[in-house]
């Protein structure tokens, strides 16, 4: 199933991520964009199979709310989280992290994120094949 055609979904795809910080494909619809008075901006983001984003930090941290599908949520130098529908991920200031589908299924979060004075993610280097794979090695979910 292309989760781009989910009758389920709640939110429309919207566009195609950014290659250059996504490995793989997902898509974004902003539902709620960034304003000079914004605390915040909200997305629905899809990750297809296999699709996950480089490893980021937010200055102002995030939340995550996960709408369909399987995932994972992993910090820097701590196990993977999986993640499914109903999950609620609370992303600190500064944490470096990814987020991303299983390999045998989509994912599909709604992302808040915080603005600050220095912006509201700053991307840092791809998450390898071999960082991925040994995320779905070390679950004991499946
Ligand atoms: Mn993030």
């Amino acid at each position: 199933m292309i989760n781009t055609e989910n009758q389920n979904a709640i939110f429309p795809p919207g566009d195609k991520a950014p290659a250059d910080y996504f490995t793989g494909t997902a898509w974004v619809k902003v539902l709620v964009p960034q304003d000079e008075t914004g605390s915040y901006s909200i997305g629905n983001v899809v990750f297809e199979p296999g699709c996950r984003n480089n490893w980021h930090t937010h200055a102002a941290g995030q939340i995550l709310l996960v709408t369909d599908g399987r995932g994972y949520y992993q910090e820097r130098g701590e196990p993977a989280r999986p993640l499914t529908r109903g999950d609620v991920v609370v992303i600190p200031s500064g944490v470096e992290h990814w987020h991303g589908a299983a390999q045998d299924s989509s994912l599909t979060h709604i992302a808040i994120t915080n603005n600050s004075a220095s912006g509201n993610v700053e991307w840092l280097s791809p998450v390898t094949d071999e960082e991925y794979r040994s995320v779905h090695a070390s679950s004991s979910q499946r």
